[in-house]
Formats: C-alpha cells, structure tokens, sequence
C-alpha cells in the first residue's frame, strides 16, 4: 500500500527572489527507490529547486507531499508563505536529509557526535542506541576508524562521507544532494560518488544535483534538465542522453564536464 504513495511529490512550485522568477511551475513525482538526478546550468535553479522543497527556502507557490502528507502553508499579508505549522515541519524534515557541496559539519563535534546529534537532539534517540546505529553507518561509509577525529582533520571526500551518514543517521524517507562533490578535490570524488551509488542500489529515494554526467547516466532512475527555472527535459538517462528532445538540452551536454 505505502508502495503506491510517493515518497516525494512536487506540485507547481514557483519561487522568486523579489522581481526575479527562480522557479517557474516545476512538478516532480517521486517514487520509493527512484534516484533523479537534476542537471542544469549555473542558475538554472536547481539548489533552489532543493530547498525549497524541505522548506529552506519558502516557495511562493506550490505543494510538497512526503510520503502522501502535505507540508502545510499559509499565506501572508505580503503574500509571501511560511509553513503553517512549525511542528509539521520539523518533523518532515527528518523525512528529508540534505547533502550540502559544502558538507556543513559541526567543526567543533567529531564525526561521531556530528551523525549523532540529529538523532539525540531532534528525534529524541537514546544515545547509546544513537551511537550504535551512527556506528553502523560510519562503518557502511567507510569512516568508522575516523570517528573521534574533527572534520578539520580529515580530507573533504571523507568530511563529505561522514556528512551522508549523518543524513542517513535520522532515518530519512528521501534524500537531497546538492552538488555534493563539486568542492572535493578530483581525486576525491570518486570514493563519495561510490558510497552514493552503493544507496542508489540499496532502493534509497534520492534527488541528486549533480554535474557528474557519469552518474546521472549510469546510476540514476531519471534525469531531470532544469533551464531557467522550467523543467527542459524529463526521462530515463538512456532516453535523455541519447535521445535528447529539446535543443537546449543537447547544446548543455556538449560542454565538457
Ligand atoms: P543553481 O543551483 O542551478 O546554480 P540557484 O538555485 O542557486 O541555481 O540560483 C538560481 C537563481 O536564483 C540565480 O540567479 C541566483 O542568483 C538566484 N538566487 C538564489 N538564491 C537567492 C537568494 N537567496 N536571493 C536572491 N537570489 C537568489
Ligand atoms: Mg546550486
């Protein structure tokens, strides 16, 4: 039954910053286990497109579904929106787990106590069993013998690796990547991009911002091609790749990447 709901549904979402028109009516439909890798140009939209879909940003229009429930919004005065109900949404985005390109750990926790945090703090898990289950996950990440070590002192593809295990640490139904090896030094990316591919194969649910046009094609589920804020093209890597339908599309995939 809970098969049939998406894990993540985006209706007619539209985002401005004051005149400028982000996001232009962008719907997406998610399945359990589907990996959407979204590709675009520079200010094509898509960071945007991610946050506000947990709510960073507060879209102008537009509906999100988790799981079949509705992330409520109420309107302002000013005719801006802001969640409804702030409890709502605190609990929906443990649903959904952000990877920054950054990585954005807590330079003054460990990795272990940066994947432990979330669950202690925000889902009230007891920490032993925390620290059981972060264990777990450092482990599956490769990060376990780094644990008590601070993110300065270890390299960006493991900073980065150790941030994954903290999203997967609150049990998300879907997770966000933002570009997530766009910071890391070439010979980096690889070990994040595998731990990513090893959730892919797993049946994670994930919405991937990417410009690595080897994993959109080789690993994802669907492709997604934002331009200026519309969805431009929308298939199955093969299709997509092979078979681009719009002009644009075709002129974003000669570039070098
Ligand atoms: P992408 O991630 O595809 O590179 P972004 O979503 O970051 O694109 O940005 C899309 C457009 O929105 C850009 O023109 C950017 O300058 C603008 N933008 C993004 N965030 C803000 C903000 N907080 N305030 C004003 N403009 C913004
Ligand atoms: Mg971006």
């Amino acid at each position: 039954m809970s098969k049939d709901i998406p894990a993540l549904q985006v209706e007619g979402m539209f985002k401005s910053f004051g005149d400028h028109e982000v996001l232009k009516g962008i719907d997406l439909t998610a399945n359990t286990g589907d990996v959407i890798s979204i590709i675009g140009s520079s200010g094509s939209g898509k960071s945007t497109f991610l946050r506000c879909i947990n709510l960073l940003e507060t879209p102008n229009a537009g509906a999100v579904h988790v799981k079949g429930e509705l992330i409520r919004m109420k309107r302002l005065k000013d005719g801006s929106q802001e969640a409804a109900d702030k409890k709502q949404l605190q609990r929906i985005r443990t649903k959904l787990a952000m990877v920054f390109q950054s990585f954005n750990l807590w330079s003054h926790l460990t990795i272990l106590e940066n994947v432990i945090e979330a669950p202690i703090h925000v889902l009230g898990v007891p920490r032993k069993e925390a620290i059981e289950n972060a264990d777990a996950l450092l482990q599956k990440v490769g990060m376990y013998e780094r644990r008590d070590y601070y993110p300065g002192h270890v390299s960006g593809g493991q900073q980065q690796r150790a941030a994954i295990a903290r999203a997967l640490a609150i049990s998300p139904d879907v997770l966000l990547f933002d570009e997530p090896t766009s910071a890391l030094d070439p010979e980096l990316v690889g070990e994040v991009l595998r731990v990513m591919t090893d959730l892919a194969e797993e049946g994670r649910t994930m919405l991937v911002v990417t410009h690595e046009m080897g994993f959109a094609r080789g690993v994802s589920s669907h492709v997604m091609y934002l331009h200026q804020g519309r969805v431009e093209e929308f298939g199955n890597p093969t299709d997509v790749f092979e078979n681009p339908k719009s002009e644009r599309m075709k002129q974003f995939l000669q570039r070098d990447f």
